[in-house]
C-alpha cells in the first residue's frame, strides 16, 4: 500500500539530532503578497527548516494538476 501523505514521515534535526515527526512540527508563516512559507520547527532547539513556499498562483496550479491526474485515473479505469 503506497502512502504519499506526510503522516508518519520523519526527519532528523541537524542541530540537536532529534527525530521530528514532520506533520506534528509543520508550521505555516504568512508573508506579504499572499506567499505562505511552510516550515518545520524543532520543538527542542527551535531550529527552523523551510520545506516549501506557496502563493495563490501556485495553489491554483496545483489544484489544476490534481484535477488532471484525477481525470487520467478515471480514463484508465474505463478502458
Ligand atoms: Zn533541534
Amino acid at each position: 500500500m503506497e502512502d504519499l501523505g506526510t503522516e508518519h514521515q520523519t526527519c532528523v534535526c541537524d542541530q540537536c539530532m532529534t527525530r521530528l515527526l514532520i506533520k506534528g512540527c509543520s508550521k505555516i508563516r504568512k508573508h506579504d503578497n499572499g506567499i505562505k512559507e511552510h516550515y518545520i520547527k524543532c520543538p527542542r532547539c527551535k531550529a527552523e527548516y523551510t520545506s516549501f513556499y506557496t502563493n495563490e498562483d501556485i495553489r491554483r496550479m496545483q489544484h489544476r494538476i490534481r484535477k488532471m491526474f484525477a481525470l487520467r485515473r478515471n480514463m484508465k479505469k474505463e478502458s
